[in-house]
């Protein structure tokens, strides 16, 4: 068994070092967040309640220190009253896990409105529930008696906040979705160029299990079936096949958090003997020699088979994912699992044929890397952001999740994560929201941004500015508008153009001033003389 990768990497992916120490006088601000109902003194449980909002579970590695201190300072049985914490105890408690307690705080984590986004996908889950269209996996006994009913959804981001609604304790099997870190793991060992050499990386266009080839007589992707066989004659062909399979489980343990994943012995034996079709991939492959010279080729789609079989829940898939949106190190344990560039190899082909025969149309309405399986699991990464992890086992006709594709769909319509989203933006237009931004970030990020724009007359800008829907005639805390600014610094192109957009002329400031007071108050007396005429004021005599 080759050495497993360990150990922490410092490099910039892992996010969780990246929070500075704020040094013991602004800990007790922090303390004081945790601390609002009832200042001076923390109970234990309201400290994780608010963790718990945040996302950061109860079971992170990250707090488990924290944790254990406060189990023991719990008052043994009798002693009754609640624990409470001082500022200083609260200091002893979390001093080994300062950074990511201080981050959830101060609302610094990858989704800072996280209740927010748990909402959504409250409301996402039981508005999709509804969906009974599509039809289990029938191939096998075994995934024709789930119960089709089961819908899960968990979601992680690249700090490790995360939510799991539904079935999400019940194990799945990974079935295609393992095709992912099968190609991983090659990358890993040979390089994209060795790996190249025996498989495509076109999208094929038809069926995950058709018996097709490309020019070359090569596999068309990784993420269909004969390119899956094809990872699986790759990865540590000198292990024997025991091994060879724990090298797999072992790395989707890591990438999931470190929980052991599971393996479905009877889905396994059933596949094995209705694998007709892989077997004619297979040997198809050979025939036109693509394998490396030496592959075992029933040893290799046992292989493939097993991998098929190994069983997750969405808990854990959902670290998976948000472990390759972190470019391969899991963000609860900080293990860096793959490289940067394995993972963007891997995000690039699941973009383009992670989702079967629909991976265009996918590409088109949900702009995510993405792969599903035929267990009704569906693993979507959102780059830098978060992995989500939904399981529903009805399939579509193309053996993709009719649940899992409608809660890709809703997510794309609330936020702006499809790749493109960046050129449309967010607001009123679109109706999407940025799950980046802290709670009325973007609405006062835009304020500012307009009234500093204002004062330099910068028409560009504030034109950009309304291209991302923020209102022109949005005020300050002073009530100061653009238009205020404007006519103060004698900005006329710019006034021009705020009356043009239809801005209220007559915006009243918390001193009772108006654009038109600004200008006079300035000199301005050509904007002045504007002003007064467009709201109808009589002119003041010049002095
Ligand atoms: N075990 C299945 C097969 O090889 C996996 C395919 C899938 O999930 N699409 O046919």
């Amino acid at each position: 068994m080759p050495a497993a990768k360990s150990g922490k990497r410092t490099a910039t992916r892992s996010r969780a070092h990246g929070a500075a120490d704020r040094g013991g006088e602004s800990h007790a601000d922090v303390f004081a967040c945790f601390a609002q109902d009832s200042p001076g003194r923390l109970s234990p449980d309201r400290l994780l309640k608010v963790l718990n909002e945040a996302g950061i579970l109860r079971d992170d590695p990250r707090i488990a220190e924290t944790i254990a201190h406060l189990d023991r300072g719990r008052p043994a049985p009798p002693a009754t009253g609640p624990l409470l914490l001082t500022a200083e105890e609260f200091t002893a408690a979390t001093r080994h896990n300062r950074g990511i307690i201080e981050r959830a705080a101060c609302g610094e984590l990858a989704v800072p409105d996280f209740p927010a986004l748990v909402a959504d996908l409250q409301r996402i889950h039981e508005e999709v529930r509804a969906d009974r269209s599509g039809a289990v996996a029938s191939y096998i006994p075994q995934l024709a008696r789930v119960d089709p009913e089961q819908f899960a959804i968990s979601v992680c981001t690249v700090d490790g906040q995360r939510f799991s609604i539904g079935d999400a304790d019940v194990n799945f099997c990974l079935q295609s979705v393992s095709k992912t870190v099968g190609y991983c793991l090659t990358l890993e060992e040979h390089g994209p160029d060795t790996v190249h050499r025996h498989v495509g990386r076109e999208p094929s266009g038809q069926g995950f299990n058709e018996l097709t080839f490309n020019k070359a007589g090569l596999p068309h992707n990784p993420m269909i079936n004969a390119g899956a066989i094809m990872s699986c004659a790759l990865i540590q062909r000198g292990l024997d096949a025991a091994d060879r399979f724990d090298f797999v489980a072992e790395t989707w343990k890591r990438l999931a958090g470190g929980r052991s994943v599971g393996f479905n012995n009877s889905v396994y034996l059933s596949e094995r003997n209705t694998a007709d079709r892989n077997f004619a991939l297979g040997y198809s492959m050979r025939e036109r020699g693509a394998f490396p010279p030496g592959t075992d080729l029933l040893a290799t789609l046992e292989f493939y088979i097993q991998c098929c079989s190994i069983e997750v829940d969405t808990r854990q898939m959902a670290v998976a994912a948000a472990s390759l949106a972190n470019a391969g190190v899991c963000p609860l344990t900080e293990d860096p699992v793959f490289s940067a560039q394995t993972v963007r190899h891997c995000l690039s082909l699941m973009s383009s044929c992670g989702m079967y025969d629909f991976s265009g149309e996918f590409a088109f309405t949900i702009g995510l890397p993405a792969k599903s399986g035929v267990s009704g699991a569906l693993m979507l990464v959102v780059p830098q952001l978060m992995g989500i992890a939904i399981w529903s086992p009805r399939l579509d006709g193309h053996g993709n999740s009719v649940r899992g594709i409608e809660v890709c769909r809703r997510l794309v319509d609330c936020y702006n994560v499809h790749t493109y989203d960046l050129l449309t933006g967010t607001g009123a237009e679109t109706g999407k929201r940025d799950p980046r931004l802290k709670r009325h970030q973007s609405a006062t990020e835009g304020i500012v941004g307009l009234c500093f724009a204002a004062s330099r007359g910068d028409v560009n800008e504030i034109r950009r500015l309304a291209a991302c829907n923020i209102p022109l005639d949005a005020a300050d805390y002073d009530g100061r508008t653009a238009l205020h600014l404007a006519a103060a610094e004698g900005h006329r192109s710019l006034v021009e153009y705020l009356l043009a957009k239809g801005v209220d002329p007559r915006p009243v400031d918390r001193w009772g001033g108006t654009p038109l007071d600004d200008a006079n108050r300035s000199g301005h007396r050509d904007l002045a003389r504007l002003l007064a005429e467009v709201t109808g004021t009589p002119r003041r005599p010049a002095p």
